[in-house]
C-alpha cells in the first residue's frame, strides 16, 4: 500500500525439527515459483529458531533464493559472559535481514519490558540487523477500551533514541495479543485503527515522509483465508504469521494473497 513493499514474514517459534526447516525453506521457494511469485511486489521472510539459521542461511546464498530469512530474538548484549545468549554480531554472520523485537511471547514469558525492547531495538540497530518490533494489547486492555493508547505507549519506548535515520528501516508488527494462536483474528477494522494510530504516531516522532515509508503488520491468525481482506486495509502492509507459517502450502497462499 501507498508505495510500500508488503511483507509477509513467518514466524516459526519453536517448531519443526532440522530436516523439516530445511525441507519448508526449499518447498516454500519451489511453490512460490512455481506460482511466478513476485518477490519484488510482495517480500517474503522466514524467522527461523537460531538453531536452523546457518543452514537456512546456506540454502538462501547457496542455491540464490529470494527469501529473506531472519531471528526470532537477540541479546541485548554484543558479546561477553552472557551464558546461552545470541548476539546481533552472531545473527549478522548468519546473513539475517530481520530479527523479531518484543514479541509477545517474550514480553510475557521471559519478563522482557520497555525498556528490554528498546536495549534489543538498538542492539539489532549495531548490527546492521531491521528490528521486526512487536506491540500489541491483551484481552483485558482491549475490552476497557484501552488498545490504542497501549500500543502507541509500547511503540514510543521501544523507539527511546532511536534515530530518524535508524527507524527508516523498522518493521512494526501490531500483533493483539487475545489473537494470536488463538484462531480468533482481529476485524481489518480493528487492525486498521491500530496500524493507522502507529503510522500517525510515527509521524509525530519522527516525520509524515519517514512514517510512509515505514511498514507495519498485522500479526494474530492469519491464514490464506483471511489475509486478503485484512491487507486491503490501507495501513496494513503485510502479515507477521506463527501458525500458518510452517505449512508451505498455507503460506504460500498468503504471499499470494492477491
Ligand atoms: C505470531 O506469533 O507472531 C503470530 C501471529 O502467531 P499466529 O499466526 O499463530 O497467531
Amino acid at each position: 500500500p501507498a508505495g510500500r513493499t508488503p511483507l509477509m514474514a513467518g514466524n516459526w517459534k519453536m517448531n519443526l525439527d532440522h530436516l523439516q526447516a530445511t525441507h519448508l525453506v526449499q518447498k516454500l521457494d519451489w511453490t512460490l515459483r512455481d506460482a511466478k511469485h513476485d518477490y519484488e511486489a510482495v517480500e517474503v521472510a522466514v524467522l527461523a529458531p537460531f538453531t536452523d539459521l546457518r543452514s537456512v542461511q546456506t540454502l538462501i546464498e547457496g542455491d540464490r533464493l529470494r527469501l529473506a530469512h531472519g531471528a526470532q530474538d537477540l541479546s541485548v548484549h554484543d558479546a561477553g559472559a552472557y551464558t546461552g545468549e545470541v548476539s546481533g554480531a552472531f545473527l549478522a554472520k548468519l546473513g539475517c535481514t530481520y530479527v523479531v523485537v518484543g514479541h509477545s511471547e517474550r514480553r510475557e514469558y521471559h519478563g522482557e519490558d520497555d525498556a528490554t525492547v528498546n536495549a534489543k531495538v538498538k542492539a539489532a540497530y549495531r548490527h546492521g540487523l531491521t528490528p521486526i518490533l512487536c506491540v500489541g494489547e491483551g484481552l483485558d486492555v482491549r475490552k476497557a477500551d484501552g488498545h490504542v493508547a497501549h500500543v502507541l505507549a509500547q511503540l514510543d519506548a521501544a523507539l527511546e533514541g532511536v534515530t530518524a535515520e535508524q527507524v527508516r528501516s523498522i518493521v512494526v508488527a501490531y500483533e493483539p495479543v487475545w489473537a494470536i494462536g488463538t484462531g480468533e483474528v482481529a476485524t481489518p477494522a480493528d487492525a486498521q485503527e491500530v496500524c493507522a494510530a502507529i503510522r500517525t504516531r510515527l509521524a509525530e516522532l519522527y516525520s509524515g515522509d519517514t512514517a510512509d515509508g515505514i511498514r507495519i503488520l498485522y500479526g494474530g491468525s492469519v491464514k490464506a483465508a483471511n489475509v486478503a481482506a485484512i491487507m486491503a486495509e490501507s495501513d496494513v502492509d503485510g502479515a507477521l504469521v506463527g501458525g500458518a507459517s510452517i505449512v508451505v502450502e498455507e503460506f504460500a497462499s498468503i504471499c499470494r494473497y492477491r
